[in-house]
């Protein structure tokens, strides 16, 4: 399917509707750098009229019980299954995603809004009870009311559906912001399910970071705002959220650390540094984009992972099913990712394969390993989010704990050994939220909690523990009589 240039307005009240101001921005395809779309550009005027009609839909929804709540988000998973294949594809032309990346994220999102769909049903509490005489205590636990969800461009839908299923399945009406880069999948996703949507109950508000995100964090009637997105952009909408005591849900940026021991297999680390350091073109929060390597094998795990990441095929997504890796996301992105490196050049890092740009068109980096990087070096410390890995020798497993440990980042991890409880000891002192283990990046499922620890941000995605950041828990005391 060819994506063509498509003019796209946002989803309001349950209609599609331009920006009050009539301002559009342009969406690109990062593999060609043309424009594939308009969307409107909004403002605080758009996040207001939102707002108002939020809470206007909010005083019915709320009155909705669990089943209807989970009928609503079958019928979402539905629309998203029929349409697999199409959103997909344009998911692949605006992100620049290989086809084997795009393909499987309609399954996974379905699946987590089925899962949603039955923790709608499954909210638990403590029982009610006279925990003091001639009283009896219960617990409601409740829906916030009006709830926003701010998402990245990495993976545009996929953010924005870990969003709606627990926001929605709560009882929460929800405004989406999806990245000024990515609107395209979240605007067509409500489009094929408005029949579905009860109006002001999901809507999807296209716009800048600053205002249309920034109105949302300010707003006094929305109760959370669910952000997925850089650590700087967390740390200014915690600022900002502060004058209306808003509830956050941070999900950050990452650096994550693979640890390879001394026993693992090289060529089987290898193959996991393939996919965990350059899956969706290295833009991935919990990205293996350190690997840490007992020194006893750091040789044949370097010249493994060199042949592996020089195999990857690289390109245009659009002209092959089989590109292992696509561009970046921008020109922005592009520039940003080899000033990493420039910077890492110039203090006397080696780039063992890649290190620049590829083609004319686009926004491609070449797969890179860099290697002999000290650990202060700002390329081991800080998220390039890009095709880039670090490798690092170390000497015993403590001071692999340490080096991973010395971030400010704490999303994601993992440990390789063949020795698994040598490698649960590891796992144990690693300060991130997820720690794979033999394994890096994959499997995520809805049952299992994403979220990370220090500057990676605070609450969960997915699972039950996604349920405490979107409800509230009130006590209610009833006097008994005489
Ligand atoms: P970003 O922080 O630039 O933008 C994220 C969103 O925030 C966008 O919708 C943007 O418009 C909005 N925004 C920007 N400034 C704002 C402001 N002042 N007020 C309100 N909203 C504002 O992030 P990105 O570049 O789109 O995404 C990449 C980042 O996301 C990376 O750092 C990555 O690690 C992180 N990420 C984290 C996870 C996770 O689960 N922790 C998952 C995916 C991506």
């Amino acid at each position: 399917m060819s994506v063509s240039v498509m003019q796209q307005k946002q989803f309001i009240g349950g209609a599609f509707v331009e920006s009050s101001s009539g301002e559009t921005m342009e969406v690109l395809n990062p593999a060609t750098g043309e424009a594939i779309a308009e969307v409107p550009r909004s403002g605080a005027e758009d996040v207001e009229r939102a707002v108002e009609v939020a809470k206007h839909a909010w005083a019915d929804w709320r009155g909705k019980t669990p089943k209807d709540r989970m009928e609503l988000l079958l019928a979402l998973a539905d629309v998203i299954d029929e349409h697999g294949e199409e959103l997909a594809r344009l998911e692949s032309a605006n992100v620049g995603k290989p086809w084997w990346v795009a393909k499987d994220e309609p399954p996974a999102m379905s699946d987590c809004l089925r899962f949603f769909a039955g923790a709608a049903r499954n909210l638990e509490g403590k029982a009610a009870g006279e925990y003091v005489e001639g009283y009896t205590s219960l617990i409601r636990r409740e829906p916030l009311g009006v709830v926003a969800g701010i998402c990245p461009w990495n993976y545009p839908l996929y953010m924005a559906i870990w969003k709606i299923g627990p926001a929605l399945a709560a009882g929460n009406v929800q405004i989406v912001k999806p990245a000024e880069q990515t609107p395209l999948t979240l605007l067509r996703f409500v489009e094929l399910a408005q029949e579905h949507i009860p109006p002001g109950v999901l809507q999807v508000v296209t716009g800048d970071g600053i205002p249309a995100g920034d109105a949302l964090v300010r707003h006094p009637d929305i109760r959370l705002v669910s952000l997925t997105g850089d650590t700087a952009t967390g740390k200014i909408i915690a600022k900002n959220a502060a004058d209306t005591v808003k509830r956050l849900h941070l999900e950050l940026g990452g650096k994550a650390p693979m640890v390879v021991l001394d026993d693992a297999d090289p060529a089987t680390v290898a193959e996991a540094i393939k996919i965990g350091g350059y899956f969706n073109s290295g833009q991935d929060c919990t990205a293996s984009s350190r690997i840490l390597v007992n020194k006893g094998i750091y040789d044949d795990v370097l010249s493994e992972t060199v042949k592996a990441v020089e195999a990857m095929t690289v390109g245009d997504p659009a002209t092959d099913d089989e590109i292992e890796m696509g561009p970046v996301i921008s020109g922005e992105q592009q520039e940003r990712v080899l000033g990493f490196l420039e910077r890492a050049i110039a203090a006397k890092a080696t780039v063992v394969t890649g290190g620049g740009a590829l083609g004319d068109r686009g926004f491609f980096v070449k797969p890179t390993i860099v290697a002999g990087v000290a650990q202060d070096a700002e390329i081991v410390q800080n998220e390039v989010f890009g095709p880039v890995v670090t490798v690092q020798p170390f000497g015993s497993d403590g001071d692999a704990v340490e080096m991973a440990n010395d971030v400010r980042y704490g999303l994601a991890a993992s440990v390789f050994s063949e020795n698994v409880g040598r490698a649960m000891k590891v796992a144990a002192k690693l300060d991130f939220g997820t720690v794979w283990i033999n394994e890096h990046l994959f499997p995520l499922t809805p049952e299992m909690p994403h979220g990370g620890f220090k500057e990676s941000g605070y609450g969960k995605d997915m699972s039950l523990y996604s349920m405490e950041e979107y409800t509230r828990i009130k006590h209610v005391v009833v006097k008994l009589a005489g």
